[in-house]
């Protein structure tokens, strides 16, 4: 009883089994968070350029969407989402001002995970079909269903589903074309259309895309492969499911990432940047015929907090910040700031730095698959996996996290969009000073 007490201890933190994650310690547990800063126990203040993945738009520690949360927590803390509710009415008049043209219907969620199911299970429930589309290296939530489109590969303890197809995406086809993103995204939709007709297009109730995929590497939809998946959607009447889990509310300098790379949805799926990170919340958005349909027929299923009043609360106090403070348009102007620091920095170090893409502020560098190091001249040179661990453990020690990609071969920035000019310069020059270390020392 007394060792419990001491030593309390629960499963959600990435724990390896190895012995520094199976314990928490003042060198692993978080206490607080400030804009784009958050603070460890032992007093340490890290700089988060990950923003908490991707959560962290407007800074945390904002005054106005705690007062939101707390009024509205004093006035209904809740009520059942099968029953109307004034303030999830209100953040729906909310997001219709902000979305793109014809979506319009929310049908709100604790996550995006679930927000995903729902859009599955709306695709399928109008078009009387059961397959689903995904591109390889796509991520699109952790339940047991949703790990089956997801790029990689379930869980040991987890079974794909075979309606869930996949088809190469333009980072899985990328190193095959000497490295030109215009030619793996023309190759991405060849073999995209060669999967639907393989199976038969008319046995696909929707495609989802992220419009960037972001745990693949950052890797923007081109506007070529944007208009030829919206047309073969419209050719076979395939709902088109856009993922703007990580891309809505201003990352890509848009409101939504469709609008930033050219692609036109039958819904948006978001959740993240919706509330900040302030409350749970998240929902799938339907275009004005489909959600229709549904009002129509019925669309009942959902968790007892999908459409929590308190994360609807935090998301009209976030969506009101962004307009108030212009930090869409911030995040444009910022984002262009961060990318030409980067290529500044691929310019100095075109042996590490194979590639530097993104869109808005969501910017990544991609590291070479085999990096050379100075003592390594002829030896083949040093993985990208391992460079990226030391310059992610240098950067640590200096107060930075860094967020690299699931491919452990990018790294990802995604910092709040009030991040301030100077610290992209600190950031540009600690990664300067990493990326000559590792060419340096082997
Ligand atoms: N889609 C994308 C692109 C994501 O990055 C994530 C989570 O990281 C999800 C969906 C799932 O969202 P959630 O973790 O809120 O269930």
């Amino acid at each position: 009883m007394k060792r419990r007490r001491r030593d309390p201890f629960y499963l959600n933190v990435w724990h390896t089994g190895a012995p520094e994650t199976r314990r928490a310690g003042a060198a692993n547990t978080y206490t607080g968070a400030a804009g784009l800063r958050v603070r460890r126990a032992d007093g340490r203040w890290f700089e988060d350029w990950g923003g908490q993945y991707f959560v962290n738009n407007v800074g945390t520690g904002r005054a106005d969407i705690a007062r939101a949360i707390a009024a509205q927590s004093r006035r209904m803390s809740w009520i059942s989402p099968s029953d109307f509710a004034d303030v999830r009415l209100r953040l729906t008049a909310e997001l219709r001002s902000i979305l793109p043209a014809g979506i319009t219907t929310p049908f709100y969620t604790v996550g995006g995970s679930d927000a995903m199911e729902s859009a599955i299970r709306a695709a399928r429930k109008v078009t009387g079909r059961r397959r689903v589309l995904t591109f390889g290296q796509s991520y699109h939530g952790d339940t047991m269903t949703i790990e089956s489109i997801n790029g990689g590969p379930v869980m040991p303890y987890g079974d794909p589903r075979p309606w869930a197809v996949k088809t190469p995406g333009p980072y899985d086809l990328w190193e095959s074309t000497g490295h030109d993103w215009k030619q793996a995204g023309a190759r991405a939709l060849d073999r995209l259309e060669a999967t639907l007709r393989r199976l038969g297009p008319r046995s696909f109730a929707c495609v989802i895309v992220e419009p960037v995929m972001g745990s693949a590497g950052c890797v923007p939809i081109d506007r070529h492969l944007a208009r030829g998946i919206r047309a073969q959607c419209d050719r076979y009447g395939i709902k088109l499911v856009v993922d703007e889990v990580v891309t809505g509310f201003g990352r890509t300098g848009r409101w939504f990432g469709c609008q930033a790379v050219g692609l036109k949805a039958d819904a948006l799926v978001v959740a993240k940047g919706l509330t900040g990170g302030y409350a749970p919340l998240g929902a799938v958005v339907f275009e004005r015929s489909w959600g229709e349909t549904l009002r129509r027929t019925g669309f009942n299923h959902g968790l007892t907090f999908g459409g929590h009043p308190i994360g609807c609360a935090a998301a009209r106090a976030t969506i009101r910040i962004l307009r108030r403070e212009r930090l869409v348009e911030r995040a444009a102007a910022i984002g262009r700031v961060l990318r030409s620091e980067l290529e500044g920095l691929q310019a100095r170090h075109p042996d590490l730095i194979a590639d530097v893409r993104g869109v808005g502020l969501f910017q990544a560098f991609q590291i070479r698959a085999l990096a050379p190091a100075r003592g390594m001249k002829g030896r083949g040179g040093e993985p990208a996996e391992r460079v990226v661990e030391r310059i992610t453990a240098g950067a640590l020690r200096r107060g930075l996290r860094l967020l690299p990609a699931s491919d452990q071969r990018t790294f990802l920035f995604c910092p709040p969009f009030t991040v301030p000019r100077a610290r992209i310069d600190r950031l540009i020059e600690i990664l300067d000073g990493e990326l000559r270390r590792v060419w340096r020392s082997p």
